[in-house]
């Protein structure tokens, strides 16, 4: 049985202690929740696939100087990462009108936003992550000033990156959502991003056919979410095939990347 200590139980995660002080085990489960968990499901595989994708993205975000809390892969489930005091701000990248902002404002999914937008949502279940200002974030102490400068240029950065990155594989980045904590560093204070960036945290959808490749499938219950995270995976480099043998789950391809 699992005797490491737990630290934190989320919606799709666990984070177990880790083997330095320091320093996390990220767990990813299977759970798949909508709605501020009024819909749940299992997803067998998902776990897998989202440490995969998520340490992709968090490697090729550090190449290119964006500071993060990834340190190493450590099996098909779990990654180890550097313990980070997390800002209750969730912050949600868009390019293209979907979800909630298509819901408040009355905009048609799919319609191209004039520019990039920022938002912010406080971290808080219990009231249903809402959507607040820079404004709340600094006055309630959530983030300093500079700090919320460092968070905003980085959201904005991973976006120009990460729209590439899925361009280039045929895949539109309608929009994201992202977490940042803060760690000492030097005797500084230093943020990076935590959490995860994978097919549940993103909006990703096929630029040929328009479908959905992201937790949408379970949110509007499309079915086929595993597949549409294979095929996610599969366009990343990560698995080398689609059709994986029955029950056998996603057939991981062995990186010697690190
Ligand atoms: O629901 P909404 O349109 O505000 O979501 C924007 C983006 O943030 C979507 O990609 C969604 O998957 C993600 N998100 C998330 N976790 C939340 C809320 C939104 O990953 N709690």
């Amino acid at each position: 049985m699992n005797r490491r200590r737990r630290i934190y139980e989320g919606k799709a995660k666990i984070l177990y202690e880790g083997p330095e002080p320091g320093t996390l085990i990220q767990h990813f489960k299977d759970d798949a929740t909508a709605f501020n968990n009024k819909k749940h499901e299992v997803i067998e595989g998902k776990g897998v696939l989202n440490n995969r994708i998520s340490e992709h993205i968090f490697l090729r975000l550090a190449e290119m100087g964006i500071p993060t809390h990834f340190l190493k892969r450590l099996n098909m489930r779990e990654q180890l990462i550097q313990e980070a005091e997390i800002i209750p701000v969730e912050v949600v990248v868009r390019n293209i009108a979907a979800g909630s902002i298509a819901k408040r404002l009355g905009l048609e999914e799919g319609m191209p936003l004039p520019r990039s937008i920022v938002e912010f949502y406080y971290k808080n279940d219990e009231l249903g992550d809402p959507m607040i200002s820079d404004e709340h974030v600094t006055a309630f102490g959530w983030a300093s000033h500079t700090e919320l400068d460092d968070i905003m240029q980085m959201s904005l950065r991973i976006n120009d990156y990460l729209s590439g990155l899925f361009q280039g594989i045929g895949i539109k980045l309608v929009d994201f959502k992202i977490e940042f904590g803060r760690v000492v560093e030097n005797d500084m204070l230093r943020v990076i991003l935590a959490d995860e960036i994978s097919p549940d945290s993103c909006r990703l959808w096929d630029i040929q056919s328009g479908n959905k490749l992201d937790k949408d499938r379970f949110r509007q219950d499309l079915g086929g979410l595993v597949d549409a995270y294979q095929e996610v995976a599969q366009r990343l480099g990560i698995i080398n095939d689609s059709r994986p043998a029955a029950g056998s789950g996603p057939v991981l391809v062995t990186d010697n990347s690190n």
